[in-house]
């Protein structure tokens, strides 16, 4: 029996990367500084550990085989715009003591999650962008502090991977969304804000956009992310590879999209003084798939009809109980 190690388990990915290795018949040690929010994780042991710190990293990768490094402070646009130095620094010293000690424990495979926040903004200024491929992050201009860290995280992986042997794996998420991930609070991402926001609408009610609604993006659904993270983990490639769907939206189609699973009609009111980040992103797969022969099963729209009913699902319950209720 495998044994792996996933950190960030009681995160959105996290969470359901313990609940895949499990089915692939894994022994799973889960480690966070919280535990899982809305259901139970299926690891076999949970440490609650900062991993900013270095023996709790130690204490984490012992006699695994296996590492899955999900751990992150991060959030939403707005979020990790206004956090560059907390951000940075809490994120780099949970990367750099993760690889180390994952090399003094003789870990065999080592993953690292990234994203697409590394690719230079330079090249995200239209809308209608040309989709990224990996070698375009080089010469560098990521987003501000997020995406600094995790550009240099990979080249920490591939520096671990050349002078130390340690086999590394690097994915580039882009806009992972689906069930169990944070919807409130802050740290949510576009897709889940907005079936929020959808959710609590009243039918033909105005809804608030960040920025103008034209900005586009591509969203990957959960299971997709789950099953190329694995498939990644396992592959002989150890330079980064994008991890995203290539089906390009505007915020405002994505919007029309959840008010059509919804069943809602509603108007959208856009806010331009709220940050937008970049103003057009899209993964390009075409690396991914010939190495892998793999690519993204859902689409937004089939993603979305099973995220939606879970978050609508969430807040109903949640005003039912509130004090009041009847
Ligand atoms: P998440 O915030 O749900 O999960 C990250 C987890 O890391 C959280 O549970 C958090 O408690 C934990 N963490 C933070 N600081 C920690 C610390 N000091 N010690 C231990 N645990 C700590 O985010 P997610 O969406 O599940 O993202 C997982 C990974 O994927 C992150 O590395 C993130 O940067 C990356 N990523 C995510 C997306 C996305 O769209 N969700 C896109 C690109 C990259």
């Amino acid at each position: 029996m495998k044994k792996a190690v996933v950190a960030g388990a009681g995160g959105f990915i996290g969470h359901h990367l313990v609940s895949f290795l499990k089915g692939k018949q894994y022994w799973v040690r889960g480690v966070d500084i919280k535990e899982p929010e809305y259901e139970k994780s299926q690891s076999d042991e949970f440490l609650l550990l900062d991993l900013r710190y270095w023996e709790n990293c130690l204490r984490a990768t012992r006699e695994v085989d296996e590492v899955y490094q999900l751990a992150a402070d991060m959030g939403g646009i707005g979020y990790i715009s206004t956090n560059h130095a907390e951000i940075a620094k809490n994120n780099i010293l949970i990367n750099t003591h993760m690889l180390e000690a994952s090399y003094q424990n003789g870990v065999k495979r080592y993953f690292f999650s990234s994203s697409a926040c590394i690719y230079p903004t330079y090249k995200q200024r239209s809308a209608d962008v040309v989709p990224l491929k990996e070698e375009d992050a080089i010469p560098a201009e990521p987003e501000e502090g997020y995406g600094w860290e995790k550009l240099f995280a990979e080249k920490l992986c591939q520096y671990y991977q050349e002078d130390k042997r340690l086999e590394t794996r690097v994915a580039r998420f882009h806009n992972v969304y689906g069930p169990l991930g944070t919807y409130e609070g802050g740290r949510e991402k576009a897709p889940a804000a907005i079936c929020r926001k959808v959710a609590l609408a009243e039918d033909a009610a105005e809804i608030e956009v960040w920025g103008d609604g034209r900005q586009t993006r591509s969203f990957l659904y959960i299971e997709d992310c789950v099953e190329g993270i694995y498939l990644i983990a396992q592959s002989d490639y150890s330079k980064p590879l994008n991890l995203g769907s290539e089906e390009l939206v505007t915020i405002d189609q994505l919007v029309e999209m959840v008010a059509k699973v919804a069943g809602k009609k509603v108007r959208i009111k856009h806010d331009l003084s709220k940050p937008q980040g970049v103003r057009g992103r899209n993964s390009d797969n075409t690396k991914l798939y010939s190495l892998l022969g793999w690519k993204p099963k859902y689409s937004l729209l089939e993603g979305l009809q099973r995220t939606y009913p879970w978050i609508a699902d969430r807040l109903a319950q949640k005003k039912k109980s509130a004090p009041g209720a009847e």
